[in-house]
């Protein structure tokens, strides 16, 4: 039995005790990550943000309310941090005073963690960081990706030709080849549309787009069967943004939109990703400000976990 990072369990030390990390794992720095598998990834960052900005403030505040998630998961019947060697890696730089260099920054360090052969967890954040980590993970194949959100993230550009925000990740990284749009699917659309045109760049891409009419019509069960139908055997990302989810579960975002999912479908839907092969995830676009109590981090951070217990089983399967 290989000797993996462990958390510090709530039986030892109390659970509002010791510094704050991802799950209570130790933080070990990039330059003495060597043979992590699973890296949990803050990207204090939200200068994609074109409206009510804060996700800047979420991976602090999802790092608190991760210590209330425990060692087993009670459904899937595993303990994550014996299966693969995970470790929180700190937060990704950024540059709050400029979007381009931050773009830059935050690749640059997701290369180094692909180089390490690192899969990363990442806590965003707003959408637009999807689009460095996509890069560097999808740099030698394009990537296909199962993608819950309210919103596609596929417009071309905001406010008179901004082409680099929250809600244009996906168009610049299947434009840039990192992301296959044929082996993509988003789940749960739901919000408010310019024009029928938003989603036609999308459908004429080859993306399968669930908006929540047809995922409430076929099922949790029946969505996931599409949504791995979709993605293949390939390598996949997978990405959550919060806001996928219905307001009254987490309000604390910058793009609330009502109808959404209930926290109970998510964790299902995300459940039935079991087996695939996770090349990374991410969590974003949670807000503390729009939530002081921290519900959303919370809810944030559970899902986190669900992805985390997946992709250690994998990581076990592999070795
Ligand atoms: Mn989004
Ligand atoms: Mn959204």
């Amino acid at each position: 039995m290989p000797e993996f990072h462990q958390p510090l369990s709530g039986m030892k030390t109390p659970r509002f005790a010791g510094l704050s990390t991802f799950m209570r794992l130790p933080h070990v720095p990039l330059e003495q990550a060597a043979g992590i598998e699973i890296g949990l990834i803050g990207v204090p960052w939200d200068g994609g943000t074109t409206n009510r900005p804060g996700p800047r403030h979420a991976p602090r505040q999802m790092r608190d309310q991760s210590s209330m998630l425990r060692e087993y998961h009670h459904a899937l019947e595993i303990a994550p941090f014996k299966l693969a060697n995970c470790a929180d890696l700190g937060d990704a730089p950024v540059n709050p005073a400029d979007l381009m260099d931050t773009l830059e920054r935050i690749g640059d360090f997701y290369k180094s963690v692909r180089d390490l052969g690192i899969r990363p967890l990442s806590a965003g954040g707003d959408h637009l960081v999807s689009l460095p980590i996509l890069r560097a993970l999808g740099a030698h194949e394009p990537l296909a990706m199962v993608h819950f959100d309210a919103h596609g993230d596929t417009w071309d550009d905001y406010f008179g030709g901004s082409k680099y925000t929250h809600g244009t990740p996906f168009r610049r990284a299947i434009e840039e080849g990192v992301l296959d749009p044929e082996r993509t699917v988003q789940i749960g659309l739901r919000g408010s549309l310019y024009g029928p045109q938003d989603k036609r760049w999308a459908l004429d891409q080859g993306i399968r787009i669930l908006e929540i009419e047809e995922c409430v019509a076929l099922g949790t069960r029946e969505v996931m069967d599409q949504a791995r139908a979709v993605v293949g055997e390939r390598p996949v990302y997978v990405s959550f943004d919060i806001d996928c989810l219905d307001p009254a579960f987490a309000p604390g975002t910058g793009t609330p939109e009502a109808g959404g999912f209930s926290t109970r479908e998510a964790q299902t839907m995300l459940r039935h990703l079991r087996g695939l092969d996770i090349t990374g995830a991410d969590v974003v676009e949670v807000s503390p400000p729009f939530d002081p109590a921290g519900h959303t981090a919370l809810v944030g951070v559970t899902m986190m976990y669900e992805l985390l217990c997946l992709m250690a089983e994998q990581a076990d399967r592999r070795r």
